[in-house]
């Protein structure tokens, strides 16, 4: 899953398909592609991977130790369901699959 940051405003989202996502204020954006494997993100965006299932096998993991250990504290879960996840590039070989949103993209969501 490709999520992007704002460094000004601190929001973070995923990308989709279904329309080009902007933060609060306004400074960065990104969208998935049609082929839904590249997508389009603003020079400005900070881009962060969390590989796909992690976040499914981490919420599944937290519901058996809720479960078998109810009084587990917030360390626990941290070491029972953390997800990995990374900052990388924007662009590049670093970041192979996404590319840089045309400028007039956002001018195109705001009519
Ligand atoms: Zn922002």
């Amino acid at each position: 899953m490709k999520v992007i940051y704002c460094k000004e405003c601190s929001d973070l989202f995923k990308l989709t398909r279904e329309g080009l996502r902007t933060c609060k204020c306004g400074n960065v954006s990104g969208r998935y592609r049609e082929d839904g494997k590249h997508a389009e993100v603003s020079q400005s965006a900070v881009s962060i991977k969390i590989p796909n299932g992690y976040i499914k096998r981490a919420v599944h993991r937290m519901e058996q130790l809720r479960h078998e250990e109810p009084k587990s504290l917030d360390k626990a879960y941290k070491a029972h369901s953390s997800i990995p996840a990374w900052v990388r590039p924007n662009f590049g070989p670093g970041n192979r699959h996404t590319h840089r949103l045309k400028k007039d993209a956002n001018n195109r969501s705001k009519t």
